[in-house]
C-alpha cells in the first residue's frame, strides 16, 4: 500500500509589542519570575483588559502580506480551559471570527519547484504563563510573566505532504514576520513555534484520515524530525491493524519519538463564547489602506527584484533574500565595491556566512561591515589581490585588522603581476623539475596544475594565477 501524508500546521508568532495585549505589563524576556505580571494578567478582579492597538496593526500587517481578507468586524473569544499557568481559568483567543482569514503563501522547494499553502486564518490571543519544574523539590513553580503576552496563530489549510514541505512552509512564515517586524521570529526563546497536524491516507483516497497533533516544536529541526517520525508511528500502527485516533502528542527531542498527551475523549470541551469585556475588533477601510501604505519590499518581491537587478540565479537570489538584514548586507556590499553583484552575493553567502555561524554572530553584528567587504572585492576586480589571497584578507578583517587596503599593505598581500618576476619564478620551477617537463611534453597535459602549484607555492600564493597559467603554458610548449 502506498500512503500519502497530510499536514497542516499552527504556527504562533509572539508579536513585538512592548506591552502585552490586554495591559501596560512589559513583554520583555528573560526577566525574574513574576515581576511582569500586573493585575489584568493575574485576572484579579474589577480589572478589565484594554486591547493593544499595536497588536492588531501587526495582525494586520501579516494579513496583507499574504493575501489574506481583513475582516472589518472580529470578536474576541474565552476558551475556558484549567491550568495552573493561566490565572483566569480562560485564554482570550479569537473563534469564530477571526481578525485574518483565507490567503496564502508560495513556498519554495529544495529542487527549485514553487507550491501554494493556503492560509486559512490568523488570529489574535494571549500566551498563557509558564510551568518551572528545575531547581523545585515536590513541587511546580510558575512564572506568570508571559501571561498576556500577545499571539498571532497562523493556521494553514492542510495543503502539505511531506516534513520538508512542512519546514519550508515554517521558515517561508518566520522571514514574513521577521520582513514585517511583527516578530523577533528566536526559536530558543519561544517566540516562534508551531504545533503540526498529521495524518496519512491511501494514496488516491479524497478524504482525510485522522490527525494526530503534535504540540510544541521550537526548532525547524524538530519540525522535520517529529512529523517524519509521527508518520512512521502512523504507517506502522494502520499496517499493523491498528486504527489512529485523534489525540494530541509531545515530541520527546531526546529520544526522537513523539507520545500522546491526552486523546479525544479527555480532550477540554473550551466552553467557547464572546469575551463580555472587550468590546468587538472594528477596522475600517481606511484603517487598512493607511497600514497597507507602510509595509516593506517583501521577499517574494526583493527575490525577484535580485534577479533582473543584480543577474542572480533563483537559488542565490532566494538565499540572500531569506532575511531582510542579509539583503540589505548584501546590497550594501554590491554599492560599495560598485558593482561585482555575483562576487558579492558568493562572499556573503560563502565566507561571510561561514564565519557568522562559526561564531554564533548575526550579520548585523558582523565585524567585516559591507563597506570593509565591498572594498575587499575591488581589490579583487582590479587585481590588486587574487580571489585566494582574499581569504586571508577576510580573516584579517574579520579579527579586527583594519579594512582591506591596510591588511593588504601590512601583511605585503599585494599581488604579483609583473609578467618579468612570474616568469622567473617560472624558469626555477621548470628547471627544478625536469622530469615532470619531460613528461608533460610527451603529452602528460594533467602535470600542469603541478607546475601551477609549484609557481603558486613560489610566490607565496601572491602570484597572478591567470598570468601564471598562460605564462607557463607557453614556455613549456616553447
Ligand atoms: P482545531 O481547531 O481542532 O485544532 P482545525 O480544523 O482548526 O482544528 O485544524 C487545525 C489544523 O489541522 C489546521 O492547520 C488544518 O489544516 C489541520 N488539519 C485538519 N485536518 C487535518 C488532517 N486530517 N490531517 C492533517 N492536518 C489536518
Ligand atoms: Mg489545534
Amino acid at each position: 500500500m502506498e500512503w500519502e501524508t497530510v499536514i497542516g500546521l499552527e504556527i504562533h508568532a509572539q508579536l513585538a509589542t512592548r506591552s502585552k495585549i490586554f495591559s501596560g505589563a512589559s513583554t520583555a524576556y528573560g526577566a525574574d519570575p513574576n515581576t511582569q505580571a500586573c493585575a489584568v494578567d493575574l485576572g484579579l478582579p474589577g480589572v478589565l483588559p484594554v486591547l493593544n492597538g499595536e497588536a492588531v496593526n501587526m495582525a494586520v500587517r501579516f494579513g496583507l502580506a499574504t493575501g489574506c481578507s481583513i475582516a472589518p468586524h472580529s470578536v474576541f473569544a474565552r476558551k475556558n480551559y484549567f491550568y495552573p499557568d493561566l490565572p483566569k481559568g480562560y485564554q482570550i483567543s479569537q473563534y469564530e471570527l477571526p481578525v485574518v482569514h483565507d490567503g496564502e503563501v508560495t513556498i519554495e522547494l529544495d529542487d527549485g519547484e514553487t507550491m501554494r499553502v493556503g492560509l486559512t486564518r490568523a488570529h489574535l490571543e494571549e500566551d498563557a504563563g509558564k510551568s518551572l519544574h528545575e531547581g523545585f523539590e515536590g513541587v511546580t513553580g510558575i512564572d506568570l510573566n508571559r501571561a498576556g503576552t500577545p499571539l498571532l496563530e497562523i493556521v494553514s489549510e492542510p495543503d502539505l505532504r511531506s516534513a520538508r514541505q512542512a519546514v519550508a512552509y515554517m521558515k517561508k512564515i518566520h522571514s514574513l514576520v521577521r520582513y514585517l517586524e511583527i516578530c523577533d521570529g528566536n526559536m530558543q526563546e519561544g517566540s516562534f513555534r508551531c504545533d503540526a497536524n498529521v495524518s496519512i491516507r491511501p494514496k488516491g483516497q479524497a478524504e482525510f484520515g485522522t490527525r494526530a497533533e503534535i504540540k510544541n516544536l521550537n526548532s525547524f529541526r524538530f519540525v522535520e524530525k517529529a512529523i517524519n517520525h509521527e508518520i512512521e508511528r502512523q504507517i506502522d500502527l494502520v499496517e499493523s491493524g491498528g486504527t489512529v485516533v485523534q489525540e494530541t502528542r509531545l515530541y520527546d527531542s531526546v529520544k526522537g519519538e513523539t507520545r500522546s498527551m491526552r486523546t479525544k475523549e479527555e480532550a477540554n470541551d473550551y466552553r467557547y463564547f464572546p469575551d463580555p469585556d472587550l468590546l468587538p475588533l472594528e477596522i475600517t477601510s481606511e484603517e487598512v489602506e493607511r497600514i497597507r501604505a507602510t509595509l516593506p519590499e517583501l521577499p517574494d518581491a526583493k527575490k525577484q527584484r535580485f534577479m533582473a537587478d543584480y543577474g542572480l540565479s533563483a537559488y542565490d537570489a532566494g538565499v540572500l533574500t531569506a532575511s531582510r538584514d542579509q539583503a540589505d548586507y548584501f546590497e550594501a556590499v554590491v554599492e560599495a565595491a560598485g558593482g561585482e553583484a555575483k562576487l558579492a552575493a558568493n562572499w556573503v553567502m560563502g565566507d561571510l556566512s561561514g564565519a557568522l555561524n562559526r561564531d554564533g554572530r548575526e550579520v548585523g553584528d558582523s565585524p567585516v561591515t559591507p563597506a570593509m567587504l565591498g572594498g575587499m572585492l575591488k581589490r579583487i576586480s582590479d587585481n590588486t589581490i587574487s580571489g585566494k589571497i582574499a581569504k586571508d584578507v577576510f580573516e584579517a578583517m574579520w579579527n579586527d585588522e583594519g579594512d582591506a587596503d591596510a591588511v593588504i599593505e601590512a601583511k605585503g598581500l599585494k599581488q604579483v603581476t609583473d609578467t618579468g618576476a612570474i616568469e622567473a619564478m617560472i624558469d626555477e620551477v621548470i628547471a627544478a623539475n625536469p622530469g615532470q617537463v619531460e613528461q608533460y611534453r610527451a603529452g602528460k597535459d594533467k602535470l600542469l596544475g603541478f607546475f601551477v602549484g609549484q609557481v603558486m607555492k613560489a610566490s607565496k600564493g601572491k602570484a597572478n594565477p591567470a598570468q601564471v597559467n598562460e605564462l607557463l603554458k607557453k614556455k613549456l610548449s616553447g
